[in-house]
């Protein structure tokens, strides 16, 4: 170590940083700053006989001298008898980035003084010259002990950055990200989403799940959308997100829910999962009784949330992958071309008990399905006439089963249906979801 380090001394300018870091991996516990002065005062001691007669020893020792090591600084005008003439001079390695740690520091701080978060994580982006000259002083004396400079860079920065803060570090799931990019000279901050979860229930049948932008004018406005960019005035989505967006400052939201239903369709019962991600907040650190309370108030009669939790990333990709995993109760109004006599109800109900059904992607959703034939097991069944032509279903089934094409039998894309069995059509003019079995 002392023989490379000598080397490279003897030839450049390295800062204390530049030195020590080519050692980092040689035992735990120390800085790199740290190990580099060891090093600076190891090289004095050892060479200190030979600052007078060798040259390249007198040329390292000045340059130590310039890392304001007060061991080369006083060895060397004790043997020569000479001072060394004070002049500002860059690291060849790092371009003097370590004595700007400081700075960058003060800089972070300034940019998050009106940030809401509670922990952080650094990150650079590091310009290819400084990353090739230090692979090429590797290559050349030899060092394989050594760790990157934007680990040290990195790890410095966030180390003081925490304790002039009292933030945070987190690898995992932190609040705020910072980009330093020395490419371009700028420093980025990326503010995590913050996610909501909770369940859902609405109460009417003229609003879709999520925001649907108008196809006619793909959301510039125009006649067909009343200028509005919207097919729907209201959504699901809107009615939970602008609250919350309003109180967190938000740039923007995701909806992310556990399956769906129709726009026409009620979801009772216990409600439907959902994610609410809000993108870019201003505020983490919110009231969610009052959220909720305030959600509930300007949706009333139309949606109402519950039980909602602050939730991350991770858990909302349980939430998304899970629709077939559960089970769903819904309420059927139908009506057939015919008259329907109560053997035909019975029949029904009996044959579409327990049974699985071959469903083909209905017609009506082939625009974003792929065309799958899919089973779905259709687990209890209870059938009520209603009228001549009317009966009223509930039905419990696997989620993704298709309750309309269930009933209407989609052209025979389903197999069997409501239609198949009598012998005649049915459509559904009224679904609603009373209950969603969703293990969480
Ligand atoms: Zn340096
Ligand atoms: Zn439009």
């Amino acid at each position: 170590m002392i023989e490379i380090a000598k080397n490279i001394l003897t030839e450049q300018f390295l800062c204390t940083h530049c030195l020590g870091r080519q050692f980092a991996l040689l035992g735990y516990g120390l800085s790199d700053k740290e190990r580099g002065e060891i090093i600076q005062n190891a090289l004095v001691m050892e060479y200190y006989e030979q600052i007078n007669s060798d040259e390249k020893i007198s040329l390292m020792i000045k340059n130590i001298s310039k890392c304001n090591n007060e061991l080369a600084t006083k060895s060397y005008q004790k043997v020569t008898k000479k001072k060394i003439e004070e002049e500002k001079i860059t690291c060849e390695l790092c371009d003097g980035l370590f004595d700007k740690l400081s700075n960058f520091v003060a800089e972070i701080k300034q940019l998050l003084l009106k940030e809401d978060y509670q922990s952080f994580l650094i990150g650079a982006i590091f310009p290819a010259i400084l990353i090739e000259r230090e692979d090429n002083l590797r290559a050349k004396y030899g060092i394989t002990t050594g760790e990157t400079m934007k680990e040290e860079f990195t790890r410095e920065i966030g180390k003081s950055f925490s304790d002039n803060t009292g933030k945070t570090p987190s690898f995992d799931l932190p609040d705020i990200t910072i980009i330093i990019d020395l490419k371009n000279n700028k420093i980025n901050i990326e503010k995590r989403s913050l996610y909501i979860y909770g369940r859902y229930r609405k109460f009417i049948r003229t609003i879709p799940q999520t925001r649907w932008p108008c196809w006619e004018c793909d959301s510039k406005g125009c006649a067909k959308c009343n200028f509005t960019g919207k097919m729907y005035q209201e959504s699901v989505e809107e009615l939970i997100a602008n609250p919350i967006i309003k109180i967190t400052g938000g740039s923007g939201s995701k909806f992310h829910g556990a399956g769906r239903e129709d726009i026409d369709a009620l979801m009772l019962g216990n409600g439907r999962p959902f994610v609410i991600e809000i993108q870019e907040p201003d505020i983490r650190s919110i009231n969610l009784k009052r959220i909720e309370r305030l959600v509930n108030r300007k949706a009333k009669g139309k949606v109402k949330i519950g039980q909602i939790v602050i939730t991350n990333k991770k858990k909302l990709q349980h939430i998304k992958g899970s629709s077939t995993k559960t089970k769903k109760t819904y309420r059927a109004k139908i009506t057939f071309e015919k008259e329907i006599s109560s053997e035909q109800v019975t029949k029904i109900a009996q044959e579409l008990q327990g049974a699985i059904i071959k469903q083909k992607t209905p017609q009506r959703v082939m625009h974003r399905r792929a065309n799958l034939e899919r089973p779905r097991t259709v687990y209890d069944i209870k059938v009520k006439k209603t009228g001549e032509k009317e009966i009223e279903a509930e039905i419990t089934g696997q989620g993704g089963l298709y309750i309309k094409e269930l009933i209407s039998g989609d052209e025979g894309r389903t197999q069997p249906s409501f239609s198949s069995i009598v012998g005649f059509n049915a459509k559904c003019y009224q679904l609603d979801v009373i209950r969603l079995h969703y293990i969480d």
